[in-house]
């Protein structure tokens, strides 16, 4: 095995580095922090904010924190929380006016935003990134905002060394290994000897910062220690998702009854959408003050599932919990292709554990496969066996 991407290795004390230097050059770090009884991603001030010893248990509608036997930083997968909260955040105002004796003036339109780091970035939500970039910035209609933070956000990626029962990135082909859309990718290796990282740069910022700071060169044992931790990830997918002619799938069965059982068990929530890191739906509202001197224009987050989303000439199209649901998940798996070139899903499974009621995107594409909706099979996906 030969090192040709530069890799180098960091010992706990030089990751510990990289982020003072970050910091340092102006960046707000963000990442995994524990919050609530979830890792959540928020503000970090250094390498104690990590959730050291931790990671989670998932499963459908099921998320519990648990201790690890290491002192591991990055031993868990994806919690409730994805990047796109820093990037297309959940509400923002996007124009002031104010009342002149004319009219009205339009204030400057100031969105300055933080110099982001995103430390510990999944393979998944990598991908989940670069969806939203080809929604929000790939076409005529720019989202400026996202375009700021997202030009200005450096990024270092974690590999996964274990998978979560409800991950299925293998499947979407987005992970477990990063592979691009980094500045530095990290593998933490931990076992009884050994504590420290493999990190790669991608991007000539990355590689500045890299040897900015100390380090050591990868050696073929590195490297390999590196692999198998990925190779580990694999192994422990918890979920699969058939994606053979999966456009057609969704096209051909509009109809399907199956669509009447999911409406039984969903309860509208509208969870799913807003835990997806691509989920992309927002709304417009106009407020203004109590003096009428001053109106604000707000961006916010909504859902395929919420009636007021589908409320066009005096009508919801949408009114039903089937048309919704059916709605989303064709968006997700099928339409999103013709409109975007990829898939909407990226395997990360929030939306199977933060789900209320545990509906599983995967074993409802399996139903739909099978023409099916016999319970016992759905367990068969639950517990992997697809
Ligand atoms: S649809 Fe579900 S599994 Fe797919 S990207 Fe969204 S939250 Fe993740
Ligand atoms: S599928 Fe689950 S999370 Fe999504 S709207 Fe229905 S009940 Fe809520």
């Amino acid at each position: 095995m030969s090192n040709d991407r530069n890799t180098v290795c960091l010992e706990i004390s030089d990751f510990s580095k990289l982020l003072a230097l970050l910091k340092s050059q102006g960046h707000l770090l963000v990442g995994p922090t524990k919050a609530n009884n979830a890792i959540v991603y928020e503000e970090i001030e250094n390498i104690e904010s990590l959730p050291i010893g931790w990671t989670e248990e998932q499963e459908a509608g099921t998320y519990a924190l648990r201790k690890r036997e290491d002192k591991a930083l990055f031993g868990y997968n994806v919690g409730p929380h994805s990047w796109k909260k820093f990037l297309f955040p959940p509400s923002e105002p996007i124009l002031k006016l104010t009342k002149t004796k004319d009219g009205f003036k339009v204030l400057d339109d100031d969105y300055t935003t933080p110099k982001y780091a995103f430390i510990g970035v999944r393979s998944c939500d990598l991908h989940a990134i670069q969806i939203q970039d080809r929604v929000f910035t790939g076409d005529t209609h720019k989202n400026p905002r996202y375009q700021s933070r997202r030009e200005n956000a450096f990024i270092v990626a974690i590999n996964c060394g274990q998978a979560a029962n409800t991950c299925f990135c293998s499947s979407m082909k987005t992970g477990p290994k990063v592979e691009a859309g980094f500045d530095i990718a990290l593998t933490e290796i931990i076992n009884d000897k050994d504590h420290y990282f493999t990190a790669e740069a991608g991007s000539e910022r990355g590689n500045e910062i890299l040897k900015s700071i100390p380090h050591r060169h990868a050696t073929d044992t590195d490297l390999t220690k590196a692999d198998e931790c990925t190779a580990r990830a694999s192994s422990e997918m918890g979920r699969k998702l058939d994606t053979t002619d999966i456009k057609n799938l969704f096209y051909e069965n509009y109809d399907n009854p199956i669509w009447e059982d999911v409406a039984k068990r969903c309860l509208s929530c509208a969870n799913c959408t807003l835990a997806c890191p691509t989920c992309f739906c927002s709304k417009i509202e106009d407020t203004t003050d109590l003096t009428g001197e001053h109106a604000e224009r707000w961006l916010s987050w909504d859902s395929c599932f919420s009636a007021d989303f589908s409320y066009i000439h005096d009508t919801t199209i949408r009114s039903s919990t089937k048309s919704r649901y059916r709605q989303w998940i064709t968006h997700k798996l099928a339409s999103w292709i013709d409109q975007f070139d990829t898939s909407g899903c990226v395997g990360c499974g929030r939306c199977i554990t933060w789900c209320p009621v545990g509906i599983d995107i995967t074993a409802e594409v399996k139903k739909l496969r099978h023409n099916d909706g016999n319970d016992d099979d759905v367990k068969g996906v639950s517990n992997g066996q697809n």
